[in-house]
C-alpha cells in the first residue's frame, strides 16, 4: 500500500521510535501519545484492521503486544494498561492499517472510559447472542 502511512513506517521508509520488530510485526511509539509510553503494534503485512486481518498475523500483534504491555509496569512504573483498537471510521479508526494501542495507566482519572454502560434489556441480549452463536455454528 503507496500511500499507508504504517506500511511506510514498517518498511522503515519513514522513520519512528521502534520498540521491536521482527518479519512479520513491529511496534513503535504513538507519535500523540495518550500517556507516556503509549505504543502502537502493526503487522507489516498491510492490513485495515479487525475484519481484514489474518488470523496468524493477528496472533502475532496480540503476541508482542503481550511480551511489551508485561514489561511496562517495571520499565515505565505504569499500575495497568489499556489495550485499545478501533475497526471502522465510524469506531475512530483515522489511520487504516491495523493496530493495536497499547497504553500505560498512571491514574483512574488521566483517560475518560470511552462507553457509558447501561443495564441491558434481556430479551435484547437474549436475541443478539442467540443471532451470532446461530452465525458462528454456520461458519
Ligand atoms: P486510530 O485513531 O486508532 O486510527 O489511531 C491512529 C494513531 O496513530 C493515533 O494515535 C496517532 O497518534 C498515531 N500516529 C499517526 N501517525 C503516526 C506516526 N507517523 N508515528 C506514530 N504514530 C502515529
Ligand atoms: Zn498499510
Amino acid at each position: 500500500m503507496d500511500e499507508c502511512i504504517f506500511c511506510k513506517i514498517a518498511s522503515h521508509s519513514i522513520p519512528a521510535y521502534v520498540v521491536s520488530e521482527n518479519d512479520e510485526v513491529m511496534a513503535f511509539a504513538d507519535i500523540n501519545p495518550a500517556t507516556k509510553g503509549h505504543i502502537l503494534v502493526i503487522p507489516k503485512s498491510h492490513a485495515t484492521n479487525l475484519f481484514d486481518i489474518e488470523e496468524a498475523s493477528f496472533i502475532k500483534v496480540l503476541s508482542l503486544a503481550k511480551r511489551i504491555a508485561r514489561v511496562m509496569p517495571e520499565v515505565l512504573g505504569c499500575s495497568g494498561i489499556n489495550l485499545f483498537h478501533s475497526a471502522g471510521k465510524i469506531a475512530w479508526q483515522e489511520v487504516m492499517h491495523f493496530h493495536l494501542h497499547i497504553v500505560p495507566r498512571y491514574r483512574r482519572e488521566e483517560l475518560q472510559r470511552p462507553f457509558v454502560s447501561t443495564p441491558a434489556n434481556k430479551t435484547e441480549l437474549k436475541e443478539i447472542a442467540l443471532r451470532l452463536s446461530r452465525k458462528l455454528s454456520n461458519k
